[in-house]
């Protein structure tokens, strides 16, 4: 039976992330000489420590652990865009050089194509090689929710390894949430983490991936399993496990038992709803019938920087000079919301949902 240990850690102080990481990783054999490569999440270019990231003090404790155990480290990530920039603001670049590590932007690495003959929709995909030549993979997630996904913590963060533009492909390859979903499993399926720590310190509610707000959450997570530490992730916020599309399919498709042996107390930490998010029963059926949400511009924010445009896959966005979107290409995606490094982009209620969303804000932390 996979496993989950949820550790108590409420702060990014050094001391107490590396007790918790102590923990995380005590009952995980790692060989020593291996090589072990960590897998932040590093959404784009934003500063040391910002709640979006993986926090820096996670990828140390980790690096510390492997260091005395004579690893070879290796950490990288692809974010959605400039992914030098983001390496450079994360604080890793300290992290890598204490504990001599290669910090390496994966869009610069050497790419091979990989046959899925058991992906359910993704049947190939492009993989840097060198997270397909290591002996284990470390995952490391940030909790956050996330308006395409709902939730993006251990499955989702795998996305990462893809290539930068290659994730743009990926979303017009796979533009339902459904396909998605099936997609990141598909994935998922062929660069498996060896185990997965997440940075659950302080989370993200709401609008995430990038626009939504700190939600002080104490923990740390660890599993052996990524489907399985979404699901107790689920628990924890308060969320029906199967309202996120990649646990509903990974459960369906047997990938996670919903018995899991989890080490430690679950505590309730509810975490607001991204409005893309569906509420049941009657509310579901009212909000089925209304228009959704808009993605509107705030004109005063946008440096008109192209981002959202670059970063769209369906080249739904014309600067005319701020961003224009074209809603017959749209797919809803949310990558241009991602993308945008001043928040300058945020999903507006038309004024027949303002007064649902009001009924859904009261019900987010139900
Ligand atoms: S919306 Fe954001 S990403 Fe797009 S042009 Fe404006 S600032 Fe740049
Ligand atoms: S406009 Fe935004 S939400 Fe629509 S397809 Fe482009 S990136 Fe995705």
């Amino acid at each position: 039976m996979v496993y989950v240990k949820i550790i108590p850690c409420d702060s990014y102080k050094q001391s107490n992330v590396d007790k918790a990481v102590r923990i995380a990783l005590k009952d995980f054999e790692i060989k020593k000489n291996k090589t072990v490569f960590i897998k932040p999440n590093l959404l784009g270019a934003y500063r040391k420590g910002f709640i979006v990231i993986t926090n820096p003090s996670v990828v140390e404790a980790i690096c510390k652990i492997l260091s005395k155990n004579k690893n070879k480290i290796i950490i990288g990530d692809s974010s959605f865009q400039n992914t030098e920039l983001a390496i450079q603001k994360s604080g890793l670049k300290e992290v890598a050089k204490k504990y001599n590590a290669k910090l390496i932007n994966l869009e610069r690495t050497e790419f091979i194509n990989i046959k899925i003959p058991k992906g359910k929709i993704l049947k190939e995909v492009l993989l840097p090689k060198v997270v397909l030549d290591v002996d284990y993979i470390i995952n490391v997630p940030k909790l956050k929710t996330h308006s395409l996904m709902k939730l993006t913590c251990g499955i989702k963060n795998m996305f990462g390894i893809i290539p930068g533009v290659k994730k743009q492909g990926l979303h017009n390859f796979a533009p339902t949430e459904e396909k998605f979903a099936q997609m990141l499993l598909d994935l998922n399926s062929v660069v498996k983490p060896n185990f997965t720590i997440v940075d659950a310190v302080i989370g993200m509610e709401g609008e995430g991936p990038a626009a939504g707000e700190a939600r002080p959450t104490g923990l740390i997570l660890a599993s052996d399993s990524q489907f399985a530490v979404d699901l107790i992730a689920c628990d924890i916020i308060g969320w029906d496990r199967k309202s996120v599309p990649t646990n509903r399919l990974a459960l369906e498709q047997k990938l996670v038992d919903e018995k899991i042996d989890i080490i430690g107390r679950v505590p309730k930490i509810p975490y607001k709803k991204p409005s893309s998010l569906p509420v049941k029963g009657i509310l579901n059926f009212v909000m089925n019938r209304i228009p959704q949400s808009r993605i509107t511009l705030y004109n005063e924010k946008c440096i008109k920087c192209g981002a959202c445009r670059r970063g769209c896959p369906m080249g739904a966005i014309t600067l005319k000079p701020y961003p224009v979107i074209d809603t017959k290409k749209c797919i809803r995606c949310f990558c241009c919301l991602e993308v945008c490094p001043e928040h300058a982009l945020y999903l507006k209620p038309p004024v027949s949902r303002k007064f649902i969303d009001w009924i859904r804000k009261k019900m987010a932390r139900i």
